[in-house]
C-alpha cells in the first residue's frame, strides 16, 4: 500500500512555522504587506483570492485588496502596480491570474518589482532560480519539494520525470529538482514513446492539466508520484491529472487529490511573502 504524502498536514505545519516568525518580526516592530489585486470577478479567481487573505490574516500579515473592473485599461493596472512597487510599507504584490484578454500578461508580470513579485513569475526572479540564485520561487513547484523533503524523500541521484514544461509549474519544478541533484527529465506533448520515458522515474511530477491521465502503465512500481493537476470529474468530485485509484498500490508514495499538492501552493506563497520583508 503506498504511503499518503500528506499535503495538508505539512502546509499546516509550514504555516505554523511562518505565523511565530511573524509573530517575532511584529515584536521588532515590523509588519508584513501583501498587496492582492484581482481584475474582474471570475469566481475561480475570487475563491484563490479569499484563500490568499484567508491564509495572510491566519498567519499574521496584512492584506491589501484592490479589487479592480473587469474594463480596467492596462495603463491604470500598470499605473497601480507602480503605486505599489514604491510603497515602502507593501513588501509583496500579487496580480491574480488569468487577467482579461485586452491586458497583456506578461508586461504586468514585468512591472511588478522584483523584489515583491512573490509569485516568482518575474523574468529576473526565473532567470536567478536557473542560475541558483536567491530568489522567489513559482510556489506550487517550491511547494513539491517541500513535500519531498518533508516526507523525507530523497531526490538526489533518483531520475526524476516531470510531464509539463509550464512557466509556472513543468520548468520551475524541473529546475529545483535539478538544484536538489536528481536526473531530471522533462515531457510534453510532442514527446515520443511517453510511457517509456515516465517509468523511468523513481520519482514522477505529473503537470498535464488533463484529468486521470496517468495511469499505472506510466508508472514503474514503487515510483513516488506527485499529482499537480486539479479538475472536477464527471460526478464534480476533486481529481487530478492522476488516475489515483489505478495507481495508488503500484506506488510507494503518491498525493491525493484534493490534499496533495494544492495546499503547499499558498502555503509558499506564505512563505514569499516572509521573505519579502528582508528585500
Ligand atoms: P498547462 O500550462 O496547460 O501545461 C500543461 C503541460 O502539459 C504543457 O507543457 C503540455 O505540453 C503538456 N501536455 C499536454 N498534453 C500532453 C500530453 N498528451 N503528453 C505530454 N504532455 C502533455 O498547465 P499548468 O499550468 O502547468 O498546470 C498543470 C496542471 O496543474 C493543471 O491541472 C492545473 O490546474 C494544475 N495546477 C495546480 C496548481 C495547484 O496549486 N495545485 C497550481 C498550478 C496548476 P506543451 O507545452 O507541448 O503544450
Amino acid at each position: 500500500m503506498a504511503r499518503l504524502i500528506d499535503g495538508k498536514q505539512i502546509s499546516t505545519q509550514i504555516k505554523e512555522e511562518l505565523k511565530e516568525k511573524v509573530s517575532v518580526l511584529k515584536q521588532q516592530g515590523k509588519e508584513i504587506t501583501l498587496a492582492v489585486i484581482q481584475v474582474g470577478a471570475d469566481p475561480a479567481s475570487s475563491v484563490y483570492v479569499r484563500n490568499k487573505k484567508n491564509a495572510c490574516e491566519y498567519i499574521g500579515i496584512r492584506s491589501l485588496a484592490y479589487e479592480l473592473e473587469e474594463t480596467v485599461t492596462e495603463e491604470e493596472l500598470v499605473r497601480l502596480v507602480e503605486e505599489l512597487n514604491d510603497r515602502e510599507d507593501v513588501h509583496g504584490i500579487l496580480v491574480q491570474l488569468p487577467l482579461p484578454k485586452h491586458i497583456n500578461e506578461d508586461l504586468i508580470i514585468k512591472t511588478i518589482s522584483p523584489k515583491k513579485d512573490v509569485d516568482g513569475f518575474h523574468p529576473m526572479n526565473v532567470g536567478a532560480l536557473t542560475i541558483g540564485q536567491p530568489s522567489f520561487v513559482s510556489c506550487t513547484p517550491a511547494g513539491v519539494i517541500q513535500l519531498l523533503k518533508r516526507s523525507d524523500i530523497s531526490i538526489e541521484g533518483k531520475e526524476c520525470v516531470v510531464i509539463g514544461r509550464s512557466n509556472i509549474v513543468g520548468k520551475p519544478m524541473a529546475t529545483l529538482l535539478l538544484q536538489e541533484n536528481g536526473t531530471v527529465t522533462i515531457c510534453h506533448s510532442r514527446t515520443k514513446n511517453l510511457k517509456e520515458v515516465t517509468k523511468r522515474a523513481d520519482i514522477l511530477v505529473v503537470a498535464i492539466g488533463k484529468p486521470k491521465f496517468v495511469t499505472k502503465e506510466f508508472v514503474k512500481e514503487g515510483a513516488v508520484v506527485i499529482d499537480v493537476g486539479i479538475h472536477r470529474d464527471e460526478n464534480n468530485k476533486l481529481c487530478g491529472d492522476v488516475d489515483y485509484e489505478d495507481v495508488v498500490d503500484h506506488v510507494s508514495a503518491i498525493t491525493p487529490v484534493p490534499g496533495g499538492v494544492g495546499p503547499m501552493t499558498i502555503s509558499m506563497l506564505m512563505n514569499n511573502c516572509v521573505e519579502s520583508i528582508n528585500l
